[in-house]
């Protein structure tokens, strides 16, 4: 096999540092605001994936300085239930920022609970208004997965002005934020999803390629233009043929790595920096205290 040559854009180590900017800007602001910032994260039953990035959540709060005001409601939970818990926390004047854990059990419906959400509590940036400002190119909360891979771009000094991005993935959690905020730094952008009939074609013209899938190795080294920017969202757990459990993303890295200029690795490339993003907008509402 061909040597690795893609440099590796770290996203464990940028939201390392954007951990700490947020720390000392909380030191700075808390004197003023006379109280710690809050996060609240509220979780619906006992996905045991969901309570794994809950607990993250909370602990890296834990150690930039911000507060937890967590929920954790039984799968039952009727959709009034939740809904005056959104409230409740619309109101308390130390929760800077509510997140509602996704995926929710499916009897409860997810767009309302959204909307339920005071737009500039929107920690996570998914309410249709922070949605709106996006669409519009007006300031807001963004979302936080595909504000991480934006900054992580910055972070690298990645020119993304006159490029073309193809985003894999149409999702509103992931892909079509993704392609509006490549869109506002004037990126040329073209959106690829599973009814795209030859998604090595699309790849391949991607100086930027971003994959927001959710399929194991479903882009491979030939799909990859030689020295592109291959950025990986997805994170896919498989089972090795020896019988042990491994993370791997939409890429399938070894191939990618070796004609890409750069490569995210999964895991420790996305994944960080969207926790990282959830607590720089929670500290971005508790700033608009001063
Ligand atoms: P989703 O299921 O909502 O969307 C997947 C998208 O992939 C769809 O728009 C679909 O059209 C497209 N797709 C499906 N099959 C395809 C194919 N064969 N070719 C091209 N496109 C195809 O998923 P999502 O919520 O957007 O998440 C995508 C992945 O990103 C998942 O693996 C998820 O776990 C991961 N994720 C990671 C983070 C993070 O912090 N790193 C955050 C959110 C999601």
């Amino acid at each position: 096999m061909a040597p690795q040559t893609a440099s590796l854009l770290n996203g464990k180590a940028l939201a390392q540092k954007i951990q700490l900017e947020l720390k000392a800007s909380i030191e700075q602001l808390q004197p003023k605001i006379g109280r710690p910032p809050g996060l609240a994260v509220i979780m619906v039953g006992d996905d045991p994936a969901s309570a794994v990035y809950v607990r993250n959540k909370e602990r890296a709060c834990a150690k930039v300085g911000i507060a937890s005001f967590g929920r954790h409601l039984p799968h039952q939970s009727s959709q009034q239930e939740v809904e005056s818990i959104i409230k409740e926390l619309n109101q308390d004047e130390r929760v800077d920022g509510i997140l509602v854990q996704l995926p929710l059990p499916a009897h409860l419906d997810t767009v309302s609970l959204l909307l339920a959400i005071a737009p500039d509590k929107d920690a996570d940036g998914l309410h249709p208004m922070n949605l709106g400002r996006l669409v519009r190119g007006e300031k807001g909360l963004r979302s936080c997965t595909p504000a991480g891979v934006m900054n992580l771009l910055e972070e690298y000094q990645i020119e993304v002005a006159g490029k073309h991005a193809v985003v894999v993935g149409r999702s509103i959690l992931v892909g079509k934020p993704l392609a509006l905020m490549l869109l506002e730094k004037n990126a040329t952008v073209t959106i690829a999803h599973s009814r795209t009939p030859d998604l090595g074609a699309m790849t391949r013209q991607g100086d930027i390629i971003i994959a927001a899938v959710g399929k194991p190795l479903l882009i491979t080294g030939e799909m990859v233009k030689p020295g592109a920017v291959a950025v990986d969202v997805g994170i896919n757990r498989i089972i090795r043929p020896d019988g042990a459990s491994q993370l791997v993303g939409d890429f399938h890295f070894d191939s990618v790595a070796e004609v890409a200029n750069y490569i995210t690795p999964v895991p420790g490339g996305v994944g960080p920096m969207t926790v990282a993003m959830l607590l720089q907008n929670t500290v971005l509402s508790y700033g608009q205290q001063v």
